[in-house]
């Protein structure tokens, strides 16, 4: 089988192979290739040395990205290549990474430091495939099993449990037993990684196919990151089972998962409420950006709403919310219980309020504030006010959306 590179990579392999070292690509792109996936980048080993590289490719322009443990980017025809040295790591004191690393000249070595049998395939073209750890069979079956023994990998580095998990949830893969003893057991050393690290796995596994199992089977994991999930079963198992069937958008997935945490831990007054506070501060101890917490916590404080069927209810949703959160939270509602011709309805009556340019909010009002301030007016508060008593008005159908009908109201009033 061949596996067609983008010609940068290409070039770069075969400049180092006609310099005298090997060089492969590895890790994510084999991967992802042999899966038939999508490939996000593509990384390449090589036998050379950082300053071999460096020398390799002296006439391109060449980045130090990580020196140290052996990576170089390269600018190829305008594409950034990173080639990283064959290593070997040692002494992982810190349970995440390793003290020293170690160059290598040998493929086979560089490949067993590596987390699972599937993401430690090398590949060029005029090798074919080298898979020493059964990574191919495994792509086959499904499964995510450590490189080497379990318990010493995760005890490495604690970050490949999620890595894991997430693998698992994106490629719906299982877990080799073993492996998943391990990370069971392992579990704890999570506390020691990064709130940013945890966050970005936790983000790709929430979106991934298989997040409801994974999210299930592996509990007392999830709660090591996230001691907020611990409480009832029952409530578990909904927060689980909404996430995953959710629609596949992390703001609404994540809202999913955290929706009832208030129930979970037996708090039934102002649930809603409660939850939002517990995701606020449970998302911000993750270090998740401000505009994705406030959209999770928004969805989840609104979650109870009840929007009825009715154009001007609709209306005033839409206004209140805005437009995404307005059908973030059907999604959410929907994935919670609600019935599907309900959800149909309110999102399609709201489709058509929007392309048909009806007023709903402040925006698609006739006037605005310097309108009413020609009618003599007085600034400050009153605009708004007057200009939300409008709004309202014209969303109930008192009043026409148009410049005059709403100036003559306001001049009448005074
Ligand atoms: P993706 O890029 O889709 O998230 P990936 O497998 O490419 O997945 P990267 O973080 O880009 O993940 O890492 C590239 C490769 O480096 C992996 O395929 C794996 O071989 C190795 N690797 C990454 N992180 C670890 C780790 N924590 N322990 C051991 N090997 C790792
Ligand atoms: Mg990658």
């Amino acid at each position: 089988m061949i596996f067609e590179l983008p010609k940068q990579v290409e070039k770069s392999i075969h400049l180092l192979e006609t310099a005298g070292y090997e060089a492969y690509v590895v890790g994510g792109c084999v991967r992802d290739f042999l899966l038939g996936r999508e490939i996000n980048d593509y990384d390449v080993a090589a036998s050379s040395t950082p300053e071999e590289t460096k020398n390799v490719f002296s006439g391109f322009a060449v980045i130090e990205t990580g020196i140290k443990h052996g990576t170089v980017t390269v600018i190829i025809d305008g594409m950034p290549v990173e080639i990283t040295t064959f290593r070997t790591e040692h002494g992982y004191t810190d349970n995440r990474r390793p003290d020293r690393v170690e160059f290598t000249k040998s493929l086979k070595n560089d490949l067993a430091r590596r987390d699972f049998t599937i993401n430690a395939i090398a590949y060029n073209y005029r090798v074919g495939f080298c898979d020493y750890y059964g990574g191919t069979d495994d792509l086959k079956n499904g499964i995510i099993r450590c490189v080497g023994d379990a318990d010493k990998r995760f005890g490495e580095d604690a970050l490949r449990i999620l890595r894991a998990l997430r693998f698992s949830s994106v490629l719906g893969f299982e877990f080799d037993p073993e492996t998943r003893a391990a990370a069971i057991k392992k579990a704890d050393l999570l506390k020691k990684v990064s709130a940013e690290r945890v966050a970005e796995e936790l983000k790709k596994l929430i979106c991934g196919v298989n997040s409801e199992t994974v999210l299930m089977w592996f509990r007392d994991i999830f709660t090591v990151i996230i001691p907020e999930l611990s409480g009832s079963d029952v409530v578990y198992g909904h927060l689980v089972h909404t996430a995953g069937s959710a629609e596949n958008n992390l703001v609404i997935r994540l809202a999913a998962l955290f929706h009832d945490l208030g129930l979970l831990c037996g708090e039934t007054e102002n649930h809603a409420e409660k939850s939002a506070e517990t995701a606020d501060t449970l998302l911000r101890r993750l270090k998740f950006d401000n505009e994705t917490r406030k959209r999770i916590v928004r969805l989840i404080k609104e979650h109870e709403r009840e929007i009825s069927f009715s154009d001007n209810e609709i209306k005033k949703a839409l206004n209140l919310l805005g437009e995404t959160d307005y059908f973030n939270l059907l999604k959410l509602k929907y994935a919670d219980g609600m019935d599907k011709n309900e959800y149909l309805m309110l999102r399609d009556t709201a489709i058509g309020i929007i392309e048909r340019g009806e007023c709903y909010n402040l925006k698609t009002l006739a006037v605005n504030g310097r309108d009413i301030l020609s009618c003599g007016v007085r600034a400050g508060h009153d605009i708004g006010k007057t200009l939300d008593e409008l709004l309202e008005l014209v969303i109930d159908g008192k009043l026409e959306n148009k410049k005059e009908e709403l100036l003559a109201y306001i001049i009448k009033g005074q």
